[in-house]
């Protein structure tokens, strides 16, 4: 970043309702949430804030995934599901002003530890309607394989989804390390996943080539691709995201955070948007990186060099590429457009 964000931007992105699209939700437990996960399972983790939020700071790839396991690691029981998804859901609504959220949950990361998914299904869905009345936020679902945990995770994320689904559920994801993880191994859950009417939204470009990418499209049926980073490598493959609209899920600081990018001034979202590619920005893992979805628009805005009119259109994108049901599209698009024009007059 060379230039300190504009504050009259600063305020309409704080203010601008916002759709959500790629967002983690074990990697979106704050301090504050940790610390209540921590109190109820001393030991592992501090649960005095202080010492809690100096353990957060992001310093490299490896600490992040030393706080990850360790927030995994405090969440036990069905009320824990729970407490974490409602406290995500109240940040995301009362901080960023989301008012909906695609969140990608890992069932079976918690599934092998001793929660079984009928409780687990049961929490997030309690803690989902909660949020709804509560925070007006809506909340829906993405269950990813973990790639790291290979094709017996794929086979239990696969069967979560299709024997215990719930209308909530719309996407299946696929996320870990991409270095190792060969797409196409997948291709069969994929296959189910989507002849059971879920959409396709693996991972794909974020830390390898943009042939990952062109497996996720080709073999994946990806209908968005989460990151897809380096698709800005391969003309051909723009102009194919771009003419099948292809949606790109853009994190601009976990890109940073997890050195896919090297720096801001480089990142390819520039190139997305000049190829055509719809763009939504999101914010991964937030408190784990040190960011917020608003810090990500005003990256986005400062790449883009985008008014406020580009930033409500950046908005309005993310809603389009939603699995949203339809009156919360209408809802939410109008709430952009009244939003901004205020703003404008
Ligand atoms: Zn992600």
């Amino acid at each position: 970043m060379t230039e300190q964000p504009n504050p009259d931007l600063t305020a309409f992105i704080a203010g601008l309702p916002k759709a959500e699209l790629h967002v983690h939700h074990v990697g979106s437990a704050s301090p504050r949430i940790v610390s209540e996960l921590a109190e109820r399972h001393p030991g592992s983790v501090p649960s005095d804030p202080d010492a809690l939020r100096e353990f957060f700071a992001f310093r490299d790839f490896a600490h992040f995934i030393e706080v990850y396991l360790s927030v995994v690691d405090l969440i036990r029981t069905p009320e824990d599901v729970e407490l974490l998804t409602y406290e995500v859901a109240r940040e995301m609504a009362t901080g960023q002003n989301v008012k909906y959220a695609e969140l990608t949950c890992t069932p079976y990361t918690s599934v092998i530890r001793g929660i079984p998914i009928e409780a687990y299904t049961e929490a997030i869905e309690e803690a989902r309607r909660r949020a709804q009345l509560d925070f007006g936020l809506v909340l829906r679902w993405i269950y990813d394989i973990p790639g790291e945990s290979g094709i017996p995770a794929a086979d239990a994320t696969l069967s979560y989804a299709l024997e215990h689904r719930t209308e909530s559920l719309v996407g299946f994801g696929l996320g870990g390390p991409e270095v190792g993880v060969p797409r196409p191994q997948f291709k069969s859950h994929f296959d189910a996943a989507r002849a059971a009417g879920l959409h396709s939204v693996p991972h794909a470009g974020e830390t390898t080539g943009p042939e990952t990418i062109w497996d996720a499209v080709r073999v994946l049926g990806a209908e968005r691709i989460g990151h897809g980073t380096t698709a800005a490598q391969d003309p051909d493959l723009l102009a194919h995201l771009a003419d099948h609209g292809i949606p790109l899920e853009v994190c601009p600081s976990s890109n940073i955070a997890t050195r896919a990018v090297e720096t801001l001034d480089v990142h390819p979202i520039r190139a997305f948007r000049d190829a055509g590619v719809t763009i939504t920005v999101n914010s991964d893992d937030p408190p784990m990186f040190g960011t917020t979805l608003n810090r990500e628009y005003e990256i986005a805005a400062d790449l883009l060099e985008l008014d406020a009119g580009g930033v409500a259109a950046l908005a309005r994108a993310a809603v389009d590429a939603s699995y949203a049901p339809d009156i919360v599209k209408a809802e939410l698009g109008a709430e952009i457009e009244q939003y901004a024009t205020a703003q404008r007059a």
